[in-house]
């Protein structure tokens, strides 16, 4: 029965690996600069347990932007429902470090996956924290099974050095009311959760549970209600790559989200959680062969929610 997934990850690694992909290396984060751009991993972990891994899923990178859906989903479990009173659910149409609606909504981000949204939400959990940044990390390492998880204070001190977009979005938000605590502290917790390292299989590994449910596969827990991991799913399908979140849901077919370190995880719910990692992006920020991966994966096996 293994054989199945083994061979439908090993010819859509091997298509993809065999395609040119344009793209280039994030380098507005100046360390995330440093890394191979042909590294090149991908990880299935089914939720009955078993894992399905090539290249270098065994490879820490950095997460970047995937982490958003953690730190919604634990701001979530504080704040229910309310949450969207601060934070809307709609995709944005723009890219992921856009300044342009918080105009047009005085401060509302479209989603909690843009960074304006996700730097809302950075507000809610430092609110109701002691410490954001420890107490963030043990929820991740409780929800992954995965007690060493850390931060790369490297690349988050890189990123703390030249973020001056991030700044300005803070900034602004704060003026309009919607961030209640200090925009620097704020900002110093964004970018440190944004830092957070994982190999691919620890990643696949880590959300299964959004796969199942809101439940943990492998002690039962259950780290949010079912119909708030419905909602996760259905806001990573509409706004997890930004402008190019129809173009993901077109091709792959699959709630996913992305982070300019160049992974992507995606979700089939109730059968596996799946994630890849290739370094190059495209103009939208979102791995161009990873995307092609996942394409492979769905369109081969049939396995979509479409
Ligand atoms: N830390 C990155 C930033 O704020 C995250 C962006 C991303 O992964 N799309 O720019």
């Amino acid at each position: 029965m293994d054989s199945r997934y083994t061979n439908i990850i090993k010819n859509a690694y091997d298509f993809a690996q065999s395609q040119k992909c344009k793209g280039e290396i994030a380098s507005y984060i100046p360390e995330l600069a440093n890394i191979d751009p042909n590294k090149f991993g991908v990880h299935m972990t089914k939720l009955d347990g078993r894992n399905f891994g090539m290249g270098d899923h065994l490879e820490k990178f950095s997460i970047q932007s995937i982490a958003k859906v953690l730190s919604l989903t634990l701001a979530y479990k504080f704040v229910g429902e309310k949450i969207w009173e601060r934070i809307d659910v709609e995709p944005s149409g723009t890219k992921f470090d856009s300044l342009l609606l918080l105009e047009t909504y005085e401060g509302i981000p479209r989603n909690p996956f843009v960074n304006s949204g996700a730097i809302v939400i950075c507000d809610i959990l430092i609110t109701h924290l002691n410490d954001a940044k420890k107490e963030f990390l043990e929820f991740v390492r409780d929800v992954s099974d995965l007690p060493k998880l850390t931060y790369s204070d490297k690349i988050a001190d890189s990123e703390k050095a030249t973020g001056y977009r991030n700044v300005a979005v803070c900034n602004f938000i704060k003026s309009f009311g919607n961030i209640k605590n200090e925009p620097n502290v704020v900002l110093d917790f964004y970018f440190d959760m944004c830092s957070l390292e994982m190999t691919c299989q620890q990643l696949s590994q880590t959300f299964t549970f959004l796969a199942n449910g809101g439940k943990k596969i492998t002690d039962g827990k259950q780290i949010i209600t079912s119909s708030q991991s419905k909602r996760i799913n259905a806001l990573m399908l509409t706004c997890g790559f930004y402008d190019e979140s129809g173009e993901f849901a077109f091709r792959v077919g699959l709630p996913g989200k992305s982070g300019v370190g160049g992974g992507i995880v995606a979700l089939y719910p109730n059968n596996f959680a799946i994630v890849v990692w290739s370094p190059k992006l495209n103009k939208n920020g979102n791995s161009a062969r990873g995307m092609l991966l996942l394409e492979e994966v769905t369109t081969h096996s049939e396995l979509s929610i479409f």
